[in-house]
């Protein structure tokens, strides 16, 4: 018989090597974790920081949930009934449509099917850091473009990194996390000419007041659009996401999606938030309004400049006497959570909130102006 023996070998060695090298995304903190680190009942902290929305879904949502009828039973895998109402929401046949655990997910799909090991992804930073993070994780390559001072677009280098590069697909958020910037008409059809897969990242769009791109993957082969519940709808916490792809591809991330990713309950939740569209106007439409007031409002801090946005958050820049950082760590200690990074260290991102929220976040800004 053969000498099996096993050699003593620490678990870490059957990881992937790229894993190993890579660091780690850093997850937003729940409420409960809040609490405990800010010793503040849920109730009293603000939480800004992660581009949720304050108001929740409509009242439909919980009683949907409360009437789960098959809880014990696996999930429709193909999201039927979820696919069916999203066609009049978004006017889009359903056939386009995937439904994932969030547009994480999609995302995630999305660079499993495409990349192959080297491959390369176009980023333009800053943006959401999950797209880096992810494309590293798939043992792809990124090839940052960073956007210009205004957050726009470099148009000019794109072309040249696809010249010279030939990555496969760029990833464009519009609105921009962390700007709230859109991707023009103009721009986003330069940018469909070239030789790569789009993924348009649409997660905001309903705060912008403009129509989303999504019926364009009926007329771009190189175009995936994505979308969410998370924001507009309230659901966060459900995690339900979806994209909308041409039919030419759309089998192959079909075939490659874990079936039950959307749970009975996230399906449920985001049918019954559809049925209630009055009610995710009426919010978007106090988001927004939000939004131009806390503008307004934070244009008079003495060490912040807010740049415009499309989406619910205001990106600001802190002068260098008060610093990014303290300024975060200092609104935490009065009970309001907004988000620092740590590689675009001058800035801070803050979500709109109800008016309320804006209010109390004014206030503790004017102490600590003094
Ligand atoms: N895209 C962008 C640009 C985001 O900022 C976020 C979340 N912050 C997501 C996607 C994730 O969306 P979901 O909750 O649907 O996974």
């Amino acid at each position: 018989m053969a000498d099996n023996k096993k050699a003593v070998v620490s678990g870490d060695s059957y990881i992937r090597a790229h894993l190993k090298n890579m660091g780690s995304y850093t997850a937003i903190l729940p409420f409960e974790v809040l609490s405990v680190q800010l010793g503040r009942k849920p109730e009293e902290i603000i939480k800004l920081d992660a581009n949720e929305n304050p108001y929740g879904p409509p009242p439909e949502v919980s009683k949907a949930l409360g009437a789960l009828k098959f809880p014990h039973v696996y999930p429709d895998a193909e999201c039927r009934q979820l696919r069916a109402g999203l066609e009049s929401y978004i006017g889009l046949e359903s056939q386009h449509l995937i439904v994932g655990c969030g547009a994480y997910e999609l995302l995630d799909l999305i660079m499993r099917c495409v990349l192959d090991p080297n491959d390369k992804i176009v980023d333009c930073p800053p943006t959401f850091p999950m797209y880096q993070f992810g494309t590293t994780l798939h043992a792809g390559q990124v090839i940052e473009v960073p956007r210009k001072p205004d957050f726009s677009l470099d148009l000019e280098r794109i072309s040249e990194a696809v010249s010279k590069d030939k990555p496969k697909c760029i990833i464009l958020a519009s609105p921009n996390n962390p700007d709230g910037s859109l991707v023009t008409d103009e721009a986003l059809l330069r940018i469909l000419e070239l030789p790569i897969l789009v993924v348009l990242d649409e997660a905001y769009i309903e705060f912008s007041g403009m129509e989303s791109r999504i019926k364009w993957v009926k007329k771009h082969e190189n175009l995936i659009v994505l979308r969410t519940f998370s924001k507009v709808a309230g659901l966060a916490g459900l995690r339900v996401g979806y994209g909308a792809f041409p039919l030419s591809m759309i089998d192959y991330f079909r075939k490659a999606k874990q079936p039950f990713s959307a749970s009975v309950a996230a399906q449920a939740a985001a049918c019954a938030a559809l049925q209630n569209a009055s009610y995710l106007e009426k919010v978007k439409n106090a988001l927004i309004k939000e939004r131009r007031r806390m503008y307004e409002l934070l244009k008079g801090v003495p060490f912040l400049k807010p740049f415009p946005s499309y989406a619910n958050f205001l990106l600001c820049e802190v002068a260098p006497g008060k610093g990014a950082k303290q300024l975060k760590d200092e609104l935490a200690r009065m009970g309001i959570v907004i988000r620092y990074y740590g590689d675009l260290n001058t800035f801070v991102r803050i979500t709109v909130g109800k008016p309320e929220h804006t209010d109390a976040l004014m206030e503790c800004l004017r102490r600590l102006a003094n």
